[in-house]
């Protein structure tokens, strides 16, 4: 099946043709269908494997139509890995879209983090422990521009939600989160425990009603 048979918008066809990307790898064959409708899923993929591309594409083509408030949350275990999402997203959202993405990753000089957030960016992408940072000092009103969120995604999760160093503070960012929204969540391994350490319908919140 082609990007097209899955129902992928033209523009998004014709920017990853532009970057050389034609035909969808097998996790994409699998998971778009689902996900370019509005549907939660949990999925198994490697690096390498295309998976950035499963989460990237169903947002921006959604983010395309509306892109009102702080649309999507990508949170990520490293800040190698943030800033390789970013660049994929832009890549993939090529010239269409005034695309504002945010970092929030540690080591990086706040007050440029700060001025980003003021402009409400499109999409946040974050380590969990950087974000948690944020909410905590809310004078930047992250907790409002939130409210309007439509897609949570967790890349590696795995390796957030297997590590008890960092629940905690995703327990407290998907407490400020609206729980009507699209979840995606990408791990490395099999995630049958993932309920195991936080609650699985917090994780996962409602779904949204076409
Ligand atoms: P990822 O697994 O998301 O880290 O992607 C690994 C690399 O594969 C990235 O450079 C992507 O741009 C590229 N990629 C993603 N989807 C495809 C595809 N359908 N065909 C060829 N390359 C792809």
């Amino acid at each position: 099946k082609s990007f097209k048979e899955l129902n992928l918008d033209n523009w998004l066809i014709k920017n990853l043709e532009l970057v050389g990307i034609k035909n969808p790898t097998e996790i994409q064959l699998k998971s778009l269908p689902h996900t370019l409708k509005g549907k939660n899923i949990i999925g198994c993929a490697q690096t390498g494997s295309g998976k950035t591309a499963c989460f990237a594409l169903p947002l921006l083509q959604k983010l395309a139509i509306d892109p009102y408030g702080v649309f999507g949350l990508i949170l990520s275990p490293t800040r190698e890995l943030c800033y390789q999402i970013q660049q994929q997203i832009h890549s993939f959202a090529g010239q269409n879209l005034n695309l504002r993405i945010s970092i929030l990753v540690g080591g990086v000089d706040y007050m440029k983090q700060v001025k980003e957030l003021q402009e409400i960016p499109h999409i946040i992408i974050a380590c969990p422990g950087r974000l948690v940072h944020f909410l905590e000092n809310d004078q930047y009103n992250l907790k409002e521009f939130l409210q309007n969120l439509q897609f949570l995604i967790f890349d590696e999760a795995d390796r957030m939600l297997l590590e008890d160093t960092m629940i905690p503070d995703i327990k407290q960012i998907l407490e400020v989160l609206p729980a009507e929204r699209q979840t995606l969540l990408f791990s490395a391994t099999m995630v049958k425990d993932i309920d195991k350490k936080l609650d699985r319908k917090l994780i996962l919140g409602d779904e949204k009603k076409e």
